[in-house]
């Protein structure tokens, strides 16, 4: 596996290399860019697939699981689409983890205690879900990340040990936030696009075909298209006998301290 580290000092040692011999004439100065455009490529990759496990470690996808459990998970939220969903997890008595906005908790608190209520998860997706979070210091990401845990643990006492950064973003700065603060990284391993795709059929086959014990489903509570999909997910699931579970019990992770 590619780490961050590990590629750092190997390019930096290279392009040094290259450099040099560019310098002194013995080698073409198009291998330095070359190796520099390489370079960029990996970091980008690094930092936008959420599955690379580049910068820190991403946990993706249950390992020691029931073979009929995967995880459902609601990004963005709380929003006034929430409640629809927490409904329809209620008809279905599926479980499932809530990645919430720090000030849209702020916003609807009621739905935050209902969700706990109803014995989902509540995780961490930063306070103000900023489009540059990729830009942000390791100081700024942690405030983020503090601000809404603080929120957390007003609502459930407890410390909230996961987190899923912005768009599935890391970096080097989300990843020393992340490990300073103890934070579980969450990805996904299905990617719905359901606040791309209008077309909710669409949206299933993204879904179903994939739908299997250990997988994490990544879904956004934002809209009412959401709500009509997750219903055919649930009505799939009994079929199937598959059930969702809470990302706790899937990745068997615990509260800290
Ligand atoms: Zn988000």
């Amino acid at each position: 596996m590619l780490k961050h580290r590990y590629i750092k000092y190997l390019m930096l040692a290279i392009l040094v290399g290259i450099g040099l011999g560019a310098f002194m004439g013995a080698w073409s100065a198009w291998f330095l860019f070359l190796v520099a455009g390489l370079w960029l490529a990996i970091t980008a990759w690094g930092s936008l697939d959420v599955r690379s496990n580049y910068f820190t470690k991403v946990y993706y996808k249950g390992e020691a699981f029931h073979p009929q459990e995967y995880a459902l998970t609601f990004d963005d939220g709380p929003t006034l689409h929430t409640e629809a969903v927490l409904n329809l997890l209620q008809a279905y008595q599926m479980k499932a983890t809530f990645f919430c906005i720090g000030k849209q908790l702020e916003k609807y608190p009621e739905l935050a205690k209902r969700i706990l209520q109803e014995g989902h998860q509540l995780g961490n997706h930063t306070y103000t879900h900023s489009k540059n979070i990729g830009t942000f210091s390791t100081k700024e990401v942690q405030e983020e990340i503090a601000c809404t845990d603080l929120i957390i643990k007003k609502l459930n006492n407890e410390n909230n040990p996961i987190f899923r950064p912005p768009f599935g973003v890391t970096n080097p700065q989300i990843a020393k936030a992340c490990e300073a603060l103890n934070k579980a990284v969450i990805g996904w391993s299905i990617r719905s696009l359901d606040t791309v795709i209008q077309d909710e059929q669409r949206i299933l086959t993204r879904i179903i075909p994939r739908l299997a014990g250990g997988e994490i489903v990544l879904l956004h509570d934002t809209t009412e298209r959401t709500v009509r999909v997750l219903e055919q997910l649930l009505i799939y699931s009994k079929e199937q006998n598959l059930r969702s579970v809470r990302i706790d019990h899937l990745l068997k992770i615990n509260a800290h301290g």
